[in-house]
């Protein structure tokens, strides 16, 4: 890989891709100035630098973040990252993006996330949960049932949201399930919310292939990054009759233009670690997965994966974004050109705080769903909102991302309106 430039570097900043989406969304809209600046900037951003007790007797010193975009039309939501190149302005981009996709599902959230600059497998378990419990009360003036609500995100899991909840719970001196969500279903966690992003996905590219009138049955899908949304997303897809060709975790990338098995590839990152432990396939690298010959590409890792580099070689009809940021502005604008279908993040991958949101309502109900219940409820959000976008972009003549970001604006403006500047 080469050594970005200090160009590449600037235009690949998440938080500025974040502002030049908003900023193309508003020149259709008629937002006043004023307004507009405050859905730009996010209310408040914590960072916190901590002490954690290492197994050999040692202190190592962690920074973390929390950072709240927008609280205007409820508690604010967004997951935890671990993650070695997590910083500020990462945090600040992943939130604005929960803002407006809370709004875009129509839940009643702002907009938050948080993070912490580590490699997690670098760490021993016990490590791992004194890190995280410490970061949780460092954090824990910011979050809570009724204002601010964690959930999972990359390199965090149920396990770490048991940790949290468990933490939170210990302060308060009683259990507070919905402060986090995403918990094991043992501890006020819901049926489904595992699956839910990978899930969301695929119902928002089953919506767009019927839009583009491309049938699933032996359509290629290629899905970058095989965590809890590409897997799901690619077992889901395979379920419904596409073939997967290529799939890669951050060790690299296999191809088979057969098709994989994907329970076998998953079978394979259990006792290997890696995707590349399946054998009967094609190792390649994660720069050519992006590229390969397929009707549908996933990319479910992380942000700057689709750029003005490799823009142009993409062969994808339609891509279904399952990482948040996974596409510049510059790559964006190159594949509209094109006429490469893109369902944008802050819709594709809604699936995720759309079942956190029903996890929520069981913790203070008290009153706990069946997971068929749960998924048809999910399927039905995800068409309503998917057609909802698509009518804005068939309206104005744009592009989905456009089109979700004006939706998404134009709740979050009315609510901020309604509510006035306080004092
Ligand atoms: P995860 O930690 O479960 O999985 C991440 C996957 O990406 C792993 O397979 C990892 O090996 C791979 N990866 C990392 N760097 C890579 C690289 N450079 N190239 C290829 N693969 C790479 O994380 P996740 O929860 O699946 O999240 C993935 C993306 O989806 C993130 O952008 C996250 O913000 C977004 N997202 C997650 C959720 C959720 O509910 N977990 C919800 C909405 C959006």
């Amino acid at each position: 890989m080469s050594t970005p430039t200090a160009t590449t570097v600037k235009q690949n900043n998440p938080y500025q891709n974040a502002l030049q989406q908003l900023d193309k969304a508003l020149s259709f809209l008629d937002v006043e100035p004023g307004l507009a600046d405050v859905l730009k900037k996010p209310q408040r951003e914590l960072t916190v630098h901590f002490p954690v007790a290492m197994d050999n007797g040692s202190t190592r010193m962690f920074t973390g973040y929390r950072v709240h975009h927008s609280l205007v039309r409820g508690p604010s939501k967004g997951g935890i990252r671990y993650h070695h190149q997590v910083d500020l302005d990462e945090v600040r981009a992943l939130a604005m993006w929960m803002t407006w996709k809370c709004a875009i599902v129509n839940i009643p959230y702002g907009g938050a996330k948080g993070g912490v600059v580590v490699d997690p497998r670098q760490l021993s378990l016990r490590e791992l949960e004194r890190m995280t419990r410490r970061y949780a009360t460092e954090i824990s003036i910011l979050i809570g049932e009724e204002e601010d609500i964690p959930a999972p995100d990359v390199n965090t899991n149920p396990q770490t949201m048991a940790w949290i909840m468990d933490t939170i719970s210990m302060h308060e001196g009683h259990s507070v399930l919905g402060v986090v969500t995403g918990k094991p279903v043992d501890v006020g966690g819901s049926q489904g919310r595992v699956e839910a992003t990978g899930r969301g996905v695929m119902y928002a590219a089953r919506e767009a292939a019927h839009h583009m009138d491309m049938p699933l049955a032996g359509t290629r899908v290629v899905v970058q990054g095989f965590g809890n949304v590409g897997s799901v997303a690619a077992r889901l897809m395979a379920h419904y009759g596409c073939k997967v060709v290529g799939v890669s975790d951050q060790y690299g990338a296999i191809y088979n233009p057969r098709g994989l098995d994907v329970n076998g590839v998953l079978d394979a990152l259990k006792t290997t670690g890696k995707v590349g432990g399946y054998q009967d396939a094609q190792p390649i690298s994660n720069t050519d997965l992006l590229t390969l010959p397929c009707d549908i590409l996933i990319p479910a890792a992380l942000e700057n994966q689709i750029t003005a580099e490799n823009a142009e070689q993409i062969q994808a009809r339609l891509i279904v974004e399952g990482a948040n940021g996974p596409t510049t502005p510059e790559a964006d604008d190159i594949l509209n050109k094109r006429g490469v279908f893109i369902v944008p993040d802050i819709l594709a991958n809604a699936g995720g705080v759309t079942v956190s949101y029903f996890e929520w309502v069981q913790d203070i109900g008290f009153f706990f769903w069946s997971e068929e219940e749960v998924n048809d409820r999910l399927r039905a959000v995800m068409i309503r909102s998917f057609n909802d976008v698509l009518k804005i972009a068939q309206e104005k003549s744009t592009d989905l991302r456009t089109a979700a970001l004006i939706l998404a604006v134009l709740r979050v403006a009315k609510a901020l309106e309604i509510r006035g500047i306080y004092p």
